[in-house]
């Protein structure tokens, strides 16, 4: 459980095939599969907290959740919308089931994902990038067979508007049973697709919902057939080759760097937050 909000399964990091550098760019990804939360007045979520060295990037299937942070922003991702907030040199925040919703109750079903950002890029300036799913690039498949999102990168021809530090494809696949889809990224960027909902196909194996499949670096090409309608998402990126010492909510390169967060962060460099 991350806070009292979030029931989630870290598929990477952590486990021995799943080491720190494996999906390099992706440093982590928490899935929230469905799940129901009862109705209350108190939203659920977790308090304030830092992060430093890196990006977050919250991708809501349903439910919705609210977000501030010590920069001043703040926000609600909504159903089929994702926020990519770069930390890099540092922020606070917390990140809240909606009020309203809360109030309702439901399911909630999310991802976030953290990516890595290249030394030379993690004590930039943070941000935040609001991105609703009506502004994703489109790519619509023949047939009316369905949709890929693409959040970031380019899918034939279909842009992202994601802007992200090192080369990333990222997309939403929402497909109709019986659809093929093709995709290609170049063999050394490592690839997963975790299966939000349906039963897929990918290059003979099958794949269920919730099951998160990864790719070896050999071959480029991957096709995806829809068994039953389905929606999955894609990452794909290339790997930033550079030594990562992460503890906590900070990912660097040194222990240096991570006992200096701590120092910062106890100077108050963070800024402020409200819990
Ligand atoms: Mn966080």
């Amino acid at each position: 459980m991350v806070g009292d909000g979030f029931w989630v399964h870290t598929f990477f990091p952590g486990s021995r095939t799943m080491n720190l550098q494996r999906m390099s760019p992706f440093f982590l990804m928490d899935y929230n599969a469905k799940t129901e939360f009862h109705p209350t007045d108190k939203p659920r979520g977790v308090g304030v907290h830092p992060h430093r060295g890196f990006e977050t990037v919250t991708i809501v299937y349903q439910g919705r959740v609210a977000h501030h942070d010590s920069a001043g922003n703040s926000g609600i991702i909504k159903e089929g919308d994702v926020q990519w907030m770069t930390a890099a040199a540092g922020v606070l925040h917390k990140e809240y089931h909606e009020k309203c919703w809360s109030k309702k109750g439901g399911m909630m079903q999310m991802v976030q994902l953290w990516v890595n950002l290249p030394a030379k890029f993690k004590m930039s300036k943070p941000k935040y990038q609001t991105l609703s799913h009506k502004r994703f690039g489109k790519f619509e498949l023949p047939d009316d067979l369905g949709i890929i999102e693409v959040i970031a990168g380019k899918y034939h021809g279909a842009k992202g508007i994601a802007s992200t530090f090192t080369p990333i494809e990222l997309y939403n696949v929402k497909i109709k049973k019986g659809a093929i889809v093709n995709f290609s990224f170049p063999e050394h960027y490592n690839t997963g697709i975790l299966v939000i909902d349906g039963r897929v196909k990918l290059n003979e194996q099958i794949a269920l919902t919730d099951h998160f499949v990864l790719f070896s670096n050999n071959g480029t090409d991957i096709q995806l057939e829809a068994s039953k309608d389905s929606i999955l998402l894609v990452l794909s990126g290339e790997p930033i080759n550079e030594h990562i010492e992460s503890y906590g909510p900070f990912v660097m390169n040194t222990k240096e760097e991570i006992l200096q967060a701590y120092e910062d962060l106890n100077k108050g460099k963070f800024g402020q937050l409200e819990n």
